[in-house]
């Protein structure tokens, strides 16, 4: 199935989640016991792509699964979600996995094995004629990443960069850059430090090397947003009872862009973002936890 006019391409990692919940995160060298553990889809892009096809939006995905038997938890949730999947391959090998903890207090650490998501190569990319948005994630090979955000750019597809898990970034990929999205961590590892502990400098000095709007998840805190005409947003979260934040931030980033894509005011598409993302923290796992766009409408109205 090709995509469709209007569509949102993710590209990047599909895992297979194995959680456990635990009193306390281990330090390491310590080991932690729990009462049992779950076996749930996840990967940040097909995480998004979940959220983004439930919050209304035309999702396909990129990537890669094995041959082995959780390929197909790795795609349960991606089917029945709508999600169009023409462009996600089955390599020999295993699927990408991650090993999550989550505390009592609703924090999380995660391991995670790359799998057949280290296959993703730049002629992946399938045609962008009917792609609005390219969403790029970062557990994928870095120059496929590149190779991509390039080739969009060139074609005059807007590309939206999730720079998570945290790491720094080559500045010639920020500059094909149309909407970066960042935690407060990755914020810090995307570029040498800047100065200063105000947060509006922290993102003029990222925007200056090439983002054109720049978008800083904080947590409970909500999020902040500085756009391409310099006007500055600051939303807070919804107040919720958080019981696992895992899959946060991915439900922020598909449900924003699909909110963004159906022409939603910036400002308007952060509240969306924001509701989804709180509903999501009140549920367990990752994409289990992604509320379709009748819960997010019913919980802000
Ligand atoms: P990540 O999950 O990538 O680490 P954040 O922790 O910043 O990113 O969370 C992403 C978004 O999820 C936040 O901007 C907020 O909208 C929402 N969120 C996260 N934790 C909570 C919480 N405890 N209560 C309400 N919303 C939350």
């Amino acid at each position: 199935m090709l995509p469709t006019s209007g569509t949102l391409l993710f590209a990047g990692a599909l895992n297979v989640d194995f959680s456990i919940r635990v009193p306390h995160l281990p330090e390491p060298g310590e080991t932690v016991l729990g009462p049992n553990y779950q076996v749930m889809p996840g990967g940040k892009a097909a995480n998004q792509a979940v959220a983004c096809a439930r919050a209304g939006g035309q999702a396909a995905l990129v990537g890669a699964v094995g041959t082995d038997p959780f390929a197909e938890v790795a795609l349960c949730c991606l089917r029945a979600s709508g999600v169009n999947l023409s462009g996600v391959r089955t390599l020999q090998g295993s699927s990408g996995a991650a090993f999550i903890g989550i505390s009592d207090t609703g924090e999380n650490t995660i391991l995670v094995a790359a799998g057949t998501n280290a296959a993703l190569r730049p002629e992946d990319l399938p045609d962008l004629t009917a792609v609005d948005m390219l969403v790029l994630p970062l557990e994928t090979p870095l120059p496929t990443i590149q190779a991509f955000a390039e080739a969009a750019w060139q074609r005059g597809v807007q590309v939206v960069l999730n720079a998570a898990p945290a790491q720094t970034l080559p500045p010639l990929l920020l500059q094909y850059v149309s909407l970066l999205i960042v935690n407060e961590g990755e914020l810090r590892a995307l570029m040498p430090p800047v100065p200063t502990e105000d947060l509006w400098q922290q993102l003029r000095a990222v925007q200056q090397q090439g983002p054109k709007a720049i978008v800083v998840t904080l947590g409970e805190r909500g999020c902040a947003a500085l756009l391409a005409d310099g006007t500055q947003l600051r939303i807070p979260a919804p107040v919720v009872t958080a019981v696992d934040t895992t899959g946060a931030g991915d439900t922020f980033t598909g449900t924003l862009v699909a909110a963004l894509s159906r022409g939603l005011h910036f400002a308007d598409a952060l509240i969306w973002a924001s509701a989804a993302a709180a509903l999501a923290c009140t549920r367990p796992g990752a994409q289990p936890s992604i509320p379709s766009a009748d819960e997010v409408e019913a919980f802000l109205s």
